[in-house]
């Protein structure tokens, strides 16, 4: 598949067109941003972590019945995907109390809940992605009842798998976020990544971190955290 023009670079990945108007690659930087893009820096060997997770992972969740937008891994960095047009929802599932959950609800981090929870931000950076509930994602026409309906069922689903899956690495899923897409017959995949980027991953016997929280914190130890993560996965 020929890669053609850059059609966007956001902040930790490039997109590229190809010759297929259905497909795109998606390039994976080592660039990291956090604090809504107020700390910017590099994670050496990040973009190839992420890349080659994300892509394990979707292939898991297609066996267990997730439409996913993977295609093909062409290269450490670099996978070919069904394009698609993003549904502008980050879609938050938490298993423990952690980040923004503790902050704004004045409770610590750790807390083990009986349920998941799911939690929707509009992808918006001017607006820097105000959490919304599903009521105003239809009001703002971001997606139809059954999109969103579809999307809620799919991200407990994706959780289900990944927790269970997490664990026997002897890691707990603490959270993550996702994003879906339509393809062009309008129906509703999983899209972006999965990745230390974007899942708390916690070592279920020491809870010690193992994403970019050690990043964002100034922790330490942000490389060698990743490429644990690697390790566990790929052994
Ligand atoms: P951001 O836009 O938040 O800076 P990235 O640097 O990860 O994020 O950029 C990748 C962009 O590609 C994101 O906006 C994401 O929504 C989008 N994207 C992810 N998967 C696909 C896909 N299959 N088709 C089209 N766009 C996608
Ligand atoms: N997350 C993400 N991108 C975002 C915001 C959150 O990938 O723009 C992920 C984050 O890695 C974590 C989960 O979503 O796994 C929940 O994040 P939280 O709402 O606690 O926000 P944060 O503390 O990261 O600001």
């Amino acid at each position: 598949m020929k890669k053609a023009e850059q059609l966007y670079e956001g902040k930790a990945k490039k997109v590229f067109a190809t010759d297929d108007p259905e497909l795109v690659i998606v390039s994976y930087k080592d660039d990291a941003t956090a604090l809504d893009g107020l700390k910017r820096g590099t994670i050496a060997g990040k973009g190839v972590v992420n890349n080659r997770m994300s892509n394990f992972l979707c292939s898991l969740l297609e066996k267990n019945g997730v439409p996913t937008h993977l295609v093909e891994e062409l290269n450490d960095r670099e996978t070919l995907v069904k394009k698609v047009s993003i549904v502008p929802l980050e879609v938050i599932i938490r298993n423990i109390s952690a980040g923004s959950f503790a902050k704004r609800y004045g409770v610590e981090e750790g807390i083990v809940f009986a349920e998941p929870t799911i939690e929707f931000s509009y992808k918006n950076d001017d607006l820097h992605d105000p959490l919304i509930n599903s009521y105003h994602a239809l009001a703002l026409g971001l997606a139809t009842k059954e999109e969103i309906e579809t999307i809620k069922t799919l991200a407990f689903k994706v959780n289900d798998i990944l927790k269970e899956y997490f664990l026997s690495l002897g890691v707990k899923l603490v959270d993550f976020k996702l994003e879906f897409g339509r393809l062009s017959d309008g129906s509703i995949v999983l899209a972006d990544e999965i990745s230390p980027d974007t899942c708390r991953f916690w070592d279920a016997e020491t809870n010690e971190k193992l994403d970019k929280d050690r990043f964002r914190r100034d922790m330490g130890g942000v490389e060698d955290a990743y490429n644990e993560m690697m390790k566990r996965v790929f052994g």
